[in-house]
Formats: structure tokens, C-alpha cells, sequence
């Protein structure tokens, strides 16, 4: 097993577009890591170079406390499962488990063991005999992972290895995973575009954009504290709202009003005039609910809700608004970059389930101002 260590990882295609900018991070051995980000921010080159099939424009590639840049993949020791499986079709599935030890040439009595120590931790082993053609995606997904397995690799890289899969199984699969990793105590790079999957899987998330890494942490330091507009856009469902204002004289005024915060909540404002304001949509509360202990600490504020739906768990209510327009810039890139589309239009809270609200009212929400964000509206860097 081995630790991977990146520093000043810059990896620039032949055509000089710069797909990863500087990179570096420590990876533990045994650790269970994430990179997330959206399409094209350069998390599969990234994974790529770790395991030998993209050159290292600059920058050190450390595995095991080796520099691996110019060592060819199959010397790295490495197991990398791909989105597609890469299985043979006329293999069966002993066979395509057992590949890596055949090209080893083990001796069929070990090959035997172990695949089938791998099939009983995948539960693959009343499937042996199979092709893969009559195996679900969710069984030759596990039968990669068995190939990986056999060949007790240093580390596990996977690239988006779920998104073949349909919603149900991809849930399935991720616990497997998940459970497997634990097991093993292998290093695991995991790669993915979905927040649900970085979040449910793994030790700590890496989130990139452009090639630049934003931050790395548990996935509650991510959700709790992200560092900047991207990552507190990104992690979490539905998203963060987020509301442009002014600050001036300590308070912020907002399209729905002023909101006033602790001077230590926004001493990192300093003289910044425009802002963003960030709220989770599980941060508002119908304020005929909110407990009244709570109420001194909170602001309320009149809404008129477009549409509500009732989840069972929780009530959703949307609250159209317009974004004044210099400081939409910001929001502008980031819907673009996340692919979404109210988030300079409306606001999503997340209500108690008992809550009366009801489409096309007006309500009083609640929400705490020591619990609200505010990022800088030019950079985007959190200033709470
Ligand atoms: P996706 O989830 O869509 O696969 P990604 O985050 O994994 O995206 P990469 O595949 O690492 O992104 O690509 C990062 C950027 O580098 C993209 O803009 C892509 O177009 C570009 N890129 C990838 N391969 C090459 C190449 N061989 N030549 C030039 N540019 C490339």
C-alpha cells in the first residue's frame, strides 16, 4: 500500500490548454479520497497522471515515497476501474477476474483462491461461471472491481465508475464500495461530477475548478466551511441560496432586507461594499414554527412563495426574486460552471414538514444571520 503525493502538479495538453493548475496534495496511506468538480476541471488528467497514462508537465508525482514520472504505468502497481468496465465479453467471470494473475503467471490453485476470496467479498460467487453479457451493470461493475482487487495494487483509481448505473443501483454500489474500501484499507483515489457521490463516499473530498484545486476536507468541513462560492455552490442539494447586497455601516442590505450579523460574523467583511450572501436552504425556518427561544436570535423576513412541494420529511419553498445586476457577475459564471439556473432568481428553503405554508402566499421566514456566509462578490472567497 502506499501514500501518493502530488506537488506542483501543472499538466498543459499539446494544444497549451492547461488542464491542471499547480496541484498539490497529500494523500494518505490507506486514505479514501475524492476528486470532484464539474466536467472538464481536469479531474480525470489528474487521475490519469497518478497512474501513468498522461505525461507530468511539471510538478513531482510521489508514490510510496518514489517519483513515479517517467516509471510506465504497469510499473507503478497501481489498479485503476474504469466507467466502462473494460471487461473481456468472451471471458468468463473467474476469468476476467483472474486476468492480472494469468499475465503473472500464478499458479492456478492460488489464482483459485484468490479469485474466489474476491468473488465472496463482491458477492460475485454464484456468477463465476458467467460472461458478461448476462451480468447487470451493477455485477460487472463489481467484477472490475474484483480484477482490481486480485491484484493487490498499491492503489485503487476509479473514474467515475457509477455513472453507467441507474440511480437505485448507483446507491447500491456506492455502500459496496464503500464497505470494501474499509475492508481492504487500500488507498483509493475516486473520481466523480456528482456532489452526492463525494459526499457519501470516502475520508475527504478534493474539489477542483479550471484545473485549480479549491479545497480539500471531510465532507461536513466542505459543507460547513467552504472556502468560496464555487465549493459552497457545488456541495450540497439543493444548493446554497445566495443573495447579492450592499454592506454598509455593518449591515448588509439585501433585496429582502437588511440583514444585521455580529461584528465577529463579519469583521473579515472589512470595506468591501458588494457581497453575496449565503444561506442553506435548511437555514430558514416558517417563523410561526421557530421555537421561541430562538426567535431573539433570528431575522424575519415577508416572502411571497411561488410554489411549495411537500416532501413527507420536509416542505420546499421557492421564492422568486431579482438579483440587482452589478454584482450578478459572480452568480452569472457560477450557473454557468454548476449548470443551474436560479441561482440569482430565487431562493429554495427546506421547511418543517408542518409548516402551512402554501403556493402563491405570502410567508414570515426565519433565518439566524450568525449562520449566513458572506463571500466576497468579486473573488468569491467566504469572509465568515
Ligand atoms: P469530465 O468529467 O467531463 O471527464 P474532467 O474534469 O475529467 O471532465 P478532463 O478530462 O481531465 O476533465 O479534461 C480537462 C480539460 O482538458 C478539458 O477542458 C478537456 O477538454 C481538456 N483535455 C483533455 N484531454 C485533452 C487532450 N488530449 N488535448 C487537449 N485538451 C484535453
Amino acid at each position: 500500500m502506499a501514500a501518493i503525493e502530488m506537488r506542483n502538479i501543472v499538466k498543459r495538453y499539446g494544444d497549451g490548454f492547461q488542464a491542471v493548475d499547480n496541484v498539490s496534495l497529500d494523500i494518505a496511506d490507506g486514505e479514501f479520497i475524492i476528486l470532484v468538480g464539474p466536467s472538464g476541471c481536469g479531474k480525470s488528467t489528474l487521475l490519469r497522471m497518478i497512474v501513468g497514462l498522461e505525461d507530468i508537465t511539471s510538478g513531482d508525482m510521489i508514490i510510496g515515497g518514489t517519483r513515479v514520472n517517467k516509471k510506465a504505468p504497469r510499473d507503478r502497481n497501481l489498479a485503476m476501474v474504469f466507467q466502462n468496465y473494460a471487461l473481456y465479453p468472451h471471458l468468463t467471470v473467474f476469468e476476467n477476474i483472474a486476468f492480472p494473475l494469468r499475465l503473472k503467471k500464478t499458479p492456478d490453485a492460488e489464482v483459485t483462491e484468490q479469485v474466489n476470496r474476491a468473488a465472496e467479498l463482491l458477492q460475485l460467487t454464484e456468477h463465476l461461471d458467467r460472461r458478461p453479457a448476462h451480468l447487470s451493470g451493477g455485477q460487472r461493475q463489481r467484477v472490475a472491481m474484483g480484477r482490481a482487487i486480485v491484484r493487490q495494487a498499491d492503489a485503487f483509481l476509479f473514474d467515475e465508475p457509477l455513472s453507467n448505473l441507474d440511480a437505485k443501483l448507483r446507491g447500491q454500489m456506492r455502500t459496496e464500495i464503500s464497505r470494501m474500501q474499509r475492508r481492504l484499507g487500500t488507498t483509493t483515489v475516486y473520481v466523480t461530477h456528482d456532489q452526492t457521490e463525494a459526499m457519501t463516499l470516502g475520508d475527504r473530498i478534493a474539489v477542483l475548478r479550471k484545473g485549480v484545486l479549491q479545497q480539500v476536507g471531510s465532507a461536513r468541513q466542505l459543507y460547513e466551511e467552504p472556502a468560496n462560492l464555487f465549493v459552497a455552490g457545488f456541495i450540497g442539494s439543493p444548493p446554497m441560496n445566495f443573495v447579492p447586497g450592499r454592506f454598509r455601516g455593518g449591515e448588509i442590505e439585501t433585496p429582502f432586507g437588511t440583514v444585521s450579523a455580529s461584528s465577529e460574523r463579519l469583521r473579515k467583511v472589512g470595506d468591501r461594499e458588494l457581497v453575496i450572501i449565503g444561506l442553506r436552504p435548511e437555514h430558514f425556518e416558517d417563523s410561526s414554527l421557530v421555537p421561541a427561544e430562538k426567535r431573539p436570535h433570528g431575522q424575519i423576513f415577508t416572502a411571497e412563495v411561488d410554489v411549495t412541494e411537500w416532501l413527507g420529511h420536509e416542505l420546499y419553498a421557492y421564492v422568486p426574486y431579482e438579483a440587482p445586476p452589478e454584482v450578478t457577475q459572480q452568480l452569472e459564471e457560477l450557473e454557468r460552471e454548476l449548470d443551474s439556473e436560479q441561482m440569482r432568481t430565487q431562493l429554495v428553503v427546506a421547511l418543517d414538514a408542518g409548516s402551512r405554508i402554501r403556493s402563491g402566499s405570502k410567508a414570515q421566514l426565519w433565518f439566524d444571520p450568525e449562520r449566513m456566509h458572506v463571500f466576497d462578490a468579486a473573488t468569491g472567497e467566504n469572509l465568515t
